[in-house]
């Protein structure tokens, strides 16, 4: 069957809702929808139909959440139009950026070949900027100066408006932080929305030429879009306003990062023929399922009302587990997806891949971890710390990144002290205020002439080795096309500086020092890969199947999350945050770790907290909750536990007031005795009620 008659019966195989927002093409369309309704499915057969009805795919743009969303969209559109879906471009908000940037930034006085600088990055310069040593007040300043960031405010403006003394000084640090980027050739994450939006802004031929080259622009998630995203978005649609957002704002869940449900009010006061499209069929969980999550969000105030019904049949009963404490938790987890895997007469045998165990904080992944690999289990950690995240990985990033970027001063000092190489920190002290004395980046120092007047002739020497070391380097990436010629050119790299020795001689343990060496080798094969034309999503971003330089693809690297989010269809369990989880689904899903002060989540210094943000940190994790059980198809399990580990210390757990909320009933836990049930339910009211009254003494 030819690609259009294959994608003419998908869309006829949708409902009726969902074709006319495929078919609405003219004008800005916003489907709202809850949980699983089909909103995603929406936007991937809107790039079909819109293909189809004489756009170019280049004329198409798909806006997602993560890199791995991008990913899996990428993957539906090509099995629904075949190979041109790879000139659409997918890809999430920072990366749309990175293209926006890398295509115009010149205009900006960027570089094409701007660095993105990592959180960890940005602290270090924020710790050097602010003369502070202490990482966590510079985590702070960070914090702070991304909210001004996202507020659309650069230190100018911000310095402008600040009441407080400790508000000026702020601004003032902001000036010199954004002083330290211009010098360094580099952006932040902030910068990547921030940027675009102004090149967007103030250069109409540019604006008018995306305008013309992105004739409908998809955006999924779209409740999770923070005010410089949303004002992107218009710049990039322009008064056409030819878009479709799908989001439910149920699921806003990202509040706490700047996202604004403002955005879903604004449409249609900025864009008064927006048509809206509501869908109400949830294909995703059976009805007991989907009972549960409707009312656990029933207590929140509704911006729309919506109403959903599955016909998927009522289904197993959603499970209340009860266990003593975090290792207990996890064993009658792995018990559960065990007994479930291995099905009965009634039930098929399930893969591991159709399991998935969410909960709210990153560190509680441990026990389950331990548990399954115990069992011997295969599992991944999505979510989680980043592959990038680890040390040697940085390391090797900062390399690269010099290698493109010679300004780059954070990845200088990264790279020419990892591993070391006889140049110590008094001479590093030396060249950064030589630096700074003549306004020229670290590397551009070495290279200076004058600099043999500050350092003696063996420190110049070494330091000019170093730099020779690098742009022999540059000169090799920028010449190595393939996957076996780059990863040649790696070890080549790799054994040149010593890395493997490195490693050993840093690490007190042979075991950890083998697993990071085998983490380097993971990270070389799949950046050979990726110059390969095999793999072509850089960034998130889909281009056509062209075979890069290594230095081409060293200079998307800083935009990716983990390796393995991209490894699709491994057969394994998933063990995810709630965060982590939005947008996908599992057959069966355990919700863990449902204890007050868990989920919801409560900050220590909440005690503080007014009542009024009180409440609306309540609603947010009260839609973190209904997301976590929207992405159970069939079954649907919640634990808790009655003694946690908080800190050092163990306290008593005590059963979330959202599993009171979901309302089962008795058919929820029926091969249990029904009075213990009873008994048993009672006192999680109670406990719940209790909790509800001291969460809402200290939060007045
Ligand atoms: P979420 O709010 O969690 O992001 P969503 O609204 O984006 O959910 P999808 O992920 O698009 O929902 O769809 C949920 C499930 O329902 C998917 O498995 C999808 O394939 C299926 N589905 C969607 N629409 C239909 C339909 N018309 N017929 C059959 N299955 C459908
Ligand atoms: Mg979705």
């Amino acid at each position: 069957m030819s690609f259009a008659a294959s994608l003419a019966q998908s869309i006829a195989g949708l409902n009726a809702a969902q074709q006319e927002a495929v078919n609405y093409m003219h004008g800005p369309c916003l489907v709202l929808a809850g949980a699983g309704s089909g909103k995603t499915r929406v936007i991937t057969h809107k790039i079909g139909r819109l293909i189809q009805a004489g756009l170019q795919p280049e004329q198409v743009a798909a806006i997602t959440f993560t890199n791995k969303a991008a990913a899996e969209m990428r993957e539906r559109a090509k099995s629904l139009i075949g190979k041109s879906a790879k000139g659409v471009l997918i890809c999430t908000f920072h990366a749309l950026g990175v293209r926006l940037l890398r295509q115009d930034g010149s205009v900006l006085g960027l570089k094409p070949q701007f660095s993105i600088l990592d959180s960890d990055d940005v602290t270090s310069i924020l710790k050097d900027a602010g003369g502070s040593t202490d990482a966590a007040t510079a985590r702070q300043w960070q914090w702070a100066i991304s909210l001004w960031k996202n507020q659309g405010l650069n230190a100018a403006q911000a310095l402008a408006q600040a009441s407080t003394p400790e508000e000026v000084s702020l601004a003032l640090l902001m000036a010199r932080y954004e002083e330290r980027l211009s010098a360094y050739q580099s952006v932040d994450f902030d910068d990547l929305i921030s940027l675009p939006l102004k090149l967007l802004r103030d250069h109409a031929q540019v604006r008018e030429r995306w305008q013309n080259t992105l004739r409908h622009v998809l955006v999924d998630e779209y409740q999770d879009t923070n005010a410089s995203q949303y004002e992107l978005l218009k710049l990039l649609v322009g008064e056409r306003g030819r878009f479709t957002a799908v989001g439910d704002d149920d699921q806003s869940i990202y509040g706490w990062r700047g996202a604004t449900l403002d955005n879903l009010k604004r449409l249609p006061e900025e864009y008064p023929t927006l048509k809206v499209v509501k869908l109400e069929q949830n294909y995703r969980s059976t009805s007991a399922i989907l009972r549960a999550a409707n009312n656990v969000i029933g207590p929140n105030p509704k911006l729309y009302p919506k109403t959903l019904f599955s016909e998927l049949g009522e289904g197993e009963p959603v499970r209340v587990i009860d266990c003593d404490n975090e290792e207990h938790e996890a064993e009658r987890a792995v018990a559960r997806i065990q007994s479930l895997r291995a099905g009965n007469g009634e039930t098929p045998h399930r893969e591991w891949r159709d399991f998935a165990i969410l909960y709210r904080a990153n560190h509680l992944a441990k026990p389950f971890e331990k548990a399954l690999r115990k069992a011997q289990i295969p599992y991944k950690v999505s979510g989680g710390q980043s592959f990038f995240d680890r040390a040697e990985v940085k390391d090797l990033c900062a390399w690269l990144r010099l290698m493109v970027n010679n300004n780059d001063d954070p990845a200088f000092m990264r790279a020419i002290t990892s591993p070391k190489r006889g140049i110590g920190h008094t001479t590093l002290g030396v060249l950064g205020g030589f630096a700074s004395q003549y306004k020229l980046s670290l590397f551009d120092s070495l290279l200076s002439h004058s600099l043999g007047t500050v350092v003696s002739a063996k420190t110049l020497a070494s330091l000019q080795e170093f730099g020779r070391y690098i742009n022999d380097l540059e000169y090799r990436a920028r010449h190595t096309v393939g996957a076996q010629a780059s990863l040649t050119f790696l070890l080549d790299w790799l054994k040149d500086i010593g890395y493997e020795k490195h490693l050993y001689a840093a690490e007190d343990s042979e075991q950890v020092a083998a697993a990071r060496w085998s983490n380097v080798m993971d990270f070389c094969e799949w950046m050979a890969q990726r110059t390969g034309g095999q793999i072509d999503d850089t960034a998130g971003v889909t281009t056509a199947a062209e075979t890069k330089t290594m230095l081409e693809v060293v200079q998307t690297i800083a935009l990716l999350s983990t390796i393995s989010e991209r490894e699709q269809d491994q057969n394994v369990v998933t063990l995810s945050t709630l965060h982590a989880s939005k947008g996908l689904e599992w057959p069966h899903v355990l919700l863990a770790g449902c204890v007050e002060g868990m989920l919801p989540f409560r900050m220590d210094d909440e005690h503080g907290a007014g009542h009024e943000d009180a409440l609306l940190r309540l609603q947010e994790e009260r839609r973190l909750m209904y997301v976590g059980i929207t992405r159970a198809q069939r079954s649907l399990a919640v634990t808790w536990v009655r003694r946690r580990k908080k800190g050092r210390d163990y306290i008593a757990g005590v059963p979330s007031r959202f599993i009171a909320e979901m309302a089962l009933d008795k058919t929820t836990v029926k091969e249990d005795p029904r009075e213990k049930l009873k008994a048993l339910r009672a006192e999680f009211a109670k406990r719940a009620a209790d909790q509800i009254q001291a969460f809402a003494k200290n939060g007045n």
